[in-house]
């Protein structure tokens, strides 16, 4: 694995940049650099220490978490904590468990990264948070470890980042292998290292039994079927009868389908895993839902005819929802797609090779920072419901969901237009452009 040495925040190294064009892919933190350095160049802010100050998370904590095994062992487990940014409110972001093909050393620039893009995602639908991230060096899955040692591993955790974490100081979420379950867990154990005080602000993500939000669960794919109705009033296009093609069949893509749909929207296309369909005559996302709980995929969908991913994403529709995988649209799949409107619900489906090449085809791309930001705006919804220990209905919470994340495309939106650049650049830049002033408000202290 190569990284780019001392990651740089200089403007005009472009013998550097050259070189990270090689390594950007093999190190996350390099390309969250590049996209902080390329808003930086719009923005106009030429100064290097501003720059660093904007990519280098504030703090980066890397733990050991000592575990005693069911067999009686010990075993070490390593952990991360990246706060990025506070600027504009604690750090938020969530902590997973996963074992990257790098390794250890690999995850911890994976976590600075992700770090970055929450700080990014909460400043362009205006949350008042900032960004961090979470990891445990662990796959629970392969590794099949008991409830009893995961527990302990949780809350080994928990106790070594308890100093870092808290309401008002930093607020983790469930991520990759984590859930309701953990962030329980950390939360009784914070809760009683602090003299048993009921602290359900300390993370989001729990079961509603817990403090937990009423439409969490649909969060992200519900804020991304809101950025595509908004996308679709910009093109013209109307949603009644539009053409939609959902990659991947998850969490963020169904219910990004099935919102889609009440707006009046036809799937006429989906993937998961095992393959990729068309839809000759569309179909609901419930019925699709039902086969694949019967046959444990999509393929065999009746009516549908199975293609290739090629085939699906660059299919005719209206609407396209790559809502899987990362590096999905290459410059090559760019060049031949037939959609108007692209929702990223997936984190990083396009490579940046693709993005002026789709700009150029006037396709209207809404980024994945915006499109997938209905998760992060409900657990701060959660946050502030369990602060003021009150909470809202279903309809108010996706209410106020939907109105942070429409500014956020409409701000975008128009800045994309006001600068000529596409949507993706647009968002990032605003992102920045509103961290900047909160900190040029506080200044440097002490
Ligand atoms: P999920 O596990 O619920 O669903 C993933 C889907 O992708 C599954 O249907 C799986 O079959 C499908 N898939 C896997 N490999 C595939 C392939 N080669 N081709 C086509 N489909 C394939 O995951 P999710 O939570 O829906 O997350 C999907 C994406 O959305 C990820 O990029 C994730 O980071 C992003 N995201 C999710 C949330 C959230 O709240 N769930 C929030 C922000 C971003």
């Amino acid at each position: 694995m190569k990284y780019v040495a001392n990651l740089t925040c200089e403007p005009n190294l472009n013998i550097l940049f050259m070189f990270m064009k090689y390594v950007v892919s093999a190190d996350p933190f390099a390309n969250a650099t590049k996209q902080v350095n390329d808003a930086c160049d719009i923005l106009g802010i030429k100064d290097k220490g501003l720059r660093e100050y904007l990519a280098m998370p504030n703090k980066m904590l890397r733990v050991k978490i000592p575990v005693k095994m069911d067999n009686g062992t010990i075993r070490i487990f390593t952990g991360f904590r990246s706060q990025h940014n506070n600027d504009r409110g604690p750090y938020k972001g969530g902590i997973r468990y996963f074992d990257p093909k790098g390794g250890v050393e690999y995850m911890e620039r994976e976590v600075m990264a992700l770090s970055s893009w929450m700080t990014w995602k909460c400043a362009i639908v205006d949350v008042p948070l900032g960004g961090g991230k979470g990891a445990i060096y662990v796959n629970p899955k392969t590794e099949k470890l008991s409830d009893g040692e995961l527990e302990r591993l949780t809350r080994g955790f928990a106790y070594k980042i308890s100093e870092i974490i808290g309401p008002e100081k930093d607020i983790p979420a469930p991520d990759v292998y984590t859930t309701g379950r953990e962030m329980t867990q950390i939360m009784d154990t914070f809760s009683k290292l602090n003299g048993n005080k009921h602290s359900p602000g300390v993370i989001t993500g729990k079961p509603i039994s817990m403090g937990g939000s009423l439409a969490r669960n649909v969060a992200t794919g519900l804020g991304t079927a809101y950025c595509v109705k908004e996308a679709a009033k910009v093109k013209k296009l109307n949603l009644k009868g539009a053409k939609v093609i959902l990659q991947g069949f998850g969490n963020a893509s169904t219910f990004a389908g099935e919102y889609l749909e009440k707006m009046g929207a036809k799937i006429v296309g989906v993937s998961d895993s095992k393959g990729s369909i068309l839809i000759s005559k569309s179909a609901k996302v419930e019925k699709i839902l039902a086969h694949k709980q019967k046959k444990g995929t999509v393929v065999g969908f009746p009516g549908s005819k199975k293609v290739t991913t090629e085939e699906l994403l660059t299919a005719k529709c209206d609407v396209l929802i790559p809502g899987a995988l990362e590096n999905q649209i290459t410059a090559d799949i760019a060049k031949k797609l037939q959609c108007k409107i692209i929702g990223e619900a997936a984190n990083g489906p396009t490579l940046p090779e693709a993005d002026p090449v789709i700009y150029k085809k006037n396709i209207l791309v809404i980024p994945d920072i915006l499109a997938n930001s209905g998760g992060v705006c409900i657990s701060y919804l959660e946050w502030v419901q369990n602060n003021m220990g009150y909470y809202w209905s279903f309809d108010e919470v996706a209410g106020k969901m939907e109105a942070n994340i429409t500014k956020g495309f409409k701000d975008a939106y128009s800045l994309s237009k006001q600068h000529k650049i596409d949507m993706r650049r647009a968002t990032m830049t605003l992102a920045v452009e509103r961290v900047v002033e909160a900190f040029n408000q506080k200044g440097i202290w002490p």
